[in-house]
């Protein structure tokens, strides 16, 4: 993993020991997904060895069907803590990030089919590509950032994070309600829509305007 060291810039950011995502944050993506609209988030999580840094290979193994694309700001925890207020929420932020939330979508649509929980889907190598995390206060507003996600140089996804049904500062305190937030935690705020599928000889780039890109060429196993 690339992500915790800044190639000389002599920067670092501790260790993640848990990625928790928010699903349904934005109303075009629940549209798309012919999803209903949470009254409170959609918490799920995906294993930190899942991740990989701007420029490492997307792997997909066979016979897995369609994986898509999710680009989504994730935010890292440098001060943990539980039953966080959302007045102070953004204090235990330290760093924001963009983050590719690669979903092995047939596995995820027959796992909810089943009832059955949708980890494997979510929790594969290489699907949690990261770009180089930034320090929060160099960004000017991480409520208003332009958020897209092209291949092969196309734009597929295109939005803003102002368009977030839950703020960033709402999740914090809800997953902090639950889960004791720790240093090195990272969270995923939730994918605009265009989601779409990638296939072996992609190449997919996810942005966000004032942090950062991850370019991750895909390839079969
Ligand atoms: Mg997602």
């Amino acid at each position: 993993m690339t992500y915790e060291a800044f190639p000389g810039e002599g920067r670092h950011v501790p260790p993640c020991r848990k990625i928790v995502c928010i699903g349904r944050n934005y109303r075009g993506h629940i549209a798309e997904m012919k999803a209903n609209e949470p009254s409170e988030p959609v918490l799920f999580l995906k294993p930190p060895s899942s991740m990989i840094g701007d420029g490492e290979t997307i792997v997909i193994p066979e016979g897995i069907g369609r994986v898509d694309h999710e680009v989504e700001l994730a935010l890292m925890i440098a001060k943990g803590g539980r039953r966080i207020e959302v007045s102070r929420s953004l204090e235990h932020v330290g760093w924001v990030a963009v983050f590719n939330d690669v979903t092995a979508r047939d596995m995820q649509s027959e796992a909810k089919r089943s009832g059955m929980p949708w980890t494997l889907s979510k929790g594969i190598d290489t699907f949690s590509p990261i770009s180089f995390p930034v320090p929060i206060g160099e960004v000017p507003d991480i409520h208003d950032l332009g958020i897209e996600l092209s291949v092969n140089g196309a734009r597929r996804q295109s939005g803003n994070t102002s368009e977030m049904i839950f703020a960033p500062e709402e999740i914090i305190a809800y997953i902090s309600r639950w889960m004791t937030l720790e240093e090195g935690d990272i969270i995923a705020t939730g994918t605009p829509e265009g989601v779409g599928p990638m296939v072996p000889g992609d190449t997919v780039e996810a942005r966000i305007e004032g942090v950062g890109k991850t370019t991750n060429p895909v390839r079969s196993a």
